[in-house]
């Protein structure tokens, strides 16, 4: 192929070719506890019904570009309140694209860090000023007083609050999320990517905050690959942002499966239990581990911190062995050693269990 000449350099913004690609590793053949995923496929008579109703989706038709049905049976499955409105996107990375391209030029961006490292790398791609305010070191709490004076200091348009946040799994102080919805001087988005496995939300605050919207997604309930997240708030708000939205974005797949998926909730209501059964296990066998410290965890998954070893061994280790997590080391900073685990089935806890004790066995 011919090389291209100088207009990359030329016609790209000097932001976009600064950044890195989102990196996924190659997962074909290990044990995958690295993305959130729910391990649990669906049970045979479900897959049943779903394909049944696939074969009345129309693909060389457009999918319907207001989601009625799907925006009604999210809404009901989801507390939204009856006011609120729903915009939805292609998971809710898109959302987030979204709401960033709705600013104007120049805003700012607020969220506490280490966090969902999409609001950051979203924002420099649009050329978005993004600040993030350090957790504190020693559990990854927000430091209410810390975060508010940076709300004084850079006034953002917007803030981010992941709800319970990722990697770190816990939830921040309710009476701090408070604080700052109050001060806030424009929009707080308060993402509940782990809504199904924390038992805690804002949902409900909607109806008192004008400048807040929840986003949720389905992804981490168990349909990463259907690509469906939504963003609740006022309906002045969503009005405004849905003009960004692309016309098509949920597709026809997508809208029919999350129907069939939404009306089968007691399957995930089902898989969601075995998921925290087994988070409650996998965290109680780690903290038998002096090797080890773990996080309290509100999500999916268990972010461990390796006190004795060099995380990024453990990691290799763990990889040679079949099994993928997720490693933070190289992001530095409060993330140094650490290793976020996502829970998986019995089996591939105790194989991951197994296989962790064997790379922590001999300190390095
Ligand atoms: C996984 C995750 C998302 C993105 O979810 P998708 O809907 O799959 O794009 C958003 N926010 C947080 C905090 C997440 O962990």
């Amino acid at each position: 192929m011919i090389e291209p000449d100088d207009r990359i350099e030329r016609l790209l913004r000097s932001e976009v070719r600064a950044l890195s690609a989102y990196h996924v590793p190659d997962s074909k053949g290990y044990i995958k506890l690295d993305a959130m995923e729910n391990p649990y496929h669906w049970p045979s008579e479900t897959v049943e019904l779903w394909l049944n109703r696939l074969r009345g989706a129309e693909p060389n038709r457009y999918p319907d570009p207001a989601c009625v049905g799907l925006k009604t049976a999210l809404k009901n499955a989801n507390g939204v309140p009856a006011q609120a409105e729903l915009l939805l996107g292609n998971g809710s990375d898109e959302i987030i694209q979204i709401l960033l391209m709705a600013l104007k030029s120049g805003a700012t961006v607020l969220a506490p860090e280490p966090t969902f490292v999409m609001y950051r790398q979203i924002s420099q791609s649009l050329g978005l000023r993004f600040i993030g305010v350090p957790l504190r070191g020693d559990d990854f709490s927000l430091d209410a007083e810390l975060f508010c004076a940076a709300i004084e200091t850079h006034q953002p348009a917007i803030i981010f609050l992941a709800y319970p946040n990722n990697p770190t799994g816990n939830l921040f102080g309710k009476e701090s999320m408070e604080r700052i919805l109050a001060i806030a001087p424009g929009v707080v988005v308060v993402d509940e990517a782990y809504a199904p496995y924390a038992d805690a939300s804002f949902m409900s605050q909607l109806e008192k905050h004008g400048n807040l919207l929840v986003m949720r997604t389905l992804s981490k309930l168990g349909l990463a690959g259907l690509r469906l997240g939504f963003l609740a708030g006022h309906p002045r708000w969503i009005g405004e942002l849905d003009k960004v939205r692309l016309p098509y974005n949920i597709n026809v797949l997508t809208q029919v499966s999350a129907e069939v998926a939404l009306e089968q909730h007691a399957v995930f209501d089902a898989q969601v239990n075995h998921i925290l059964h087994e988070r409650a296990l996998l965290k109680a066998a780690l903290d038998q581990m002096t090797e080890v410290r773990t996080y309290d965890t509100r999500a999916n998954f268990i972010l461990v911190r390796l006190l004795r070893h060099d995380a990024s061994e453990v990691f290799l280790a763990l990889r040679k062995a079949g099994i993928l997590v997720k490693n933070l080391h190289p992001s530095g900073g409060l993330l140094s050693q650490c290793l976020r685990i996502t829970v998986g089935t019995p089996d591939e806890n105790l194989k991951f269990l197994e296989a962790f004790r064997q790379a922590v066995k001999t300190p390095i």
